[in-house]
């Protein structure tokens, strides 16, 4: 279970994150909603330990997020950064290695999220010659390789059509059925909605929103959520 209590974030002048607390369940998803500059990449890199909070604490299981701990996340993130010379299964094997998996359990795996994700490719393809929605889904795959029981996911719908971002939500369902606490951001909350089981929604850093998606449904009155771009 991760925690955050009260974690804060400045920069120069600008409060980029502002006393911000949520729990994100083993078993659950956590959709963090806002618009550009909302601060949700900050906070993602706050919980990574990329940078430091000013304030505030985040715990993993009641523990800070150590190194260890930090190698055993799988994070996506928004800037994508696969290697685009290497072949999608060099680039697998090398993030898989990273976690210390064995090559040959790596390669299975990969195999197999390979044709539940439908990418259309082979191993030996090199990732500049995908499509980007194709490569985002190799991304994905290599987020996943070492079966993280907690996921970060920074944007992971972006640039993927309907029918592959239904796809890959379905596999985010099943982590997390499988136990996995996972938190993803979007700009918006409608098409993700049905994919939170609570949000939390920032404005310039500060929360606007917090809570479980049924009772935000609710509190709004229809089946379906959509928050009003500025
Ligand atoms: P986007 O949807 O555009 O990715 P975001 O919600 O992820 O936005 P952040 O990237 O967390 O937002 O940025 C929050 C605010 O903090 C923004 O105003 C941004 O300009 C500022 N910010 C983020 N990182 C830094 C930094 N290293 N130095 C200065 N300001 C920063």
């Amino acid at each position: 279970m991760l925690k955050i209590d009260g974690i804060t974030k400045q920069f120069g002048d600008k409060l980029a994150v502002d006393a911000l607390s949520m729990t994100v369940e083993d078993g659950s998803i956590m959709g963090l909603i806002g618009q550009n500059g909302a601060g949700k990449t900050t906070t993602f890199r706050m919980i990574l330990d990329f940078i430091k909070a000013d304030k505030g604490l985040i715990t993993w299981n009641g523990r800070p997020i150590t190194q260890d701990l930090k190698q055993t996340i799988g994070f996506l993130p928004e800037e994508r950064g696969l290697y685009q010379k290497m072949t999608v299964e060099e680039q697998i094997l090398y993030f898989a290695e990273l976690h210390g998996m064995k090559r040959s359990d790596a390669r299975e795996e990969l195999g197999s999220w390979m044709d539940k994700l439908e990418v259309v490719g082979k191993m030996t393809d090199k990732v500049q010659t995908l499509s980007k929605g194709n490569a985002q889904k190799i991304q994905f795959i290599a987020t996943l390789i070492h079966r993280p029981n907690f996921l970060i996911l920074d944007e992971p719908f972006t640039g993927l059509d309907p029918v592959n971002t239904s796809l890959l939500m379905n596999e985010i369902k099943t982590l997390k059925e499988n136990g996995a606490a996972i938190i993803f951001s979007s700009h918006n909350m409608s098409g993700v909605e049905s994919l939170s089981d609570n949000v939390t929604m920032l404005k310039k850093g500060k929360v606007v929103l917090q809570g479980d998606i049924y009772g935000i449904r609710n509190s709004f009155g229809r089946t379906q959520v959509y928050v009003e771009s500025e």
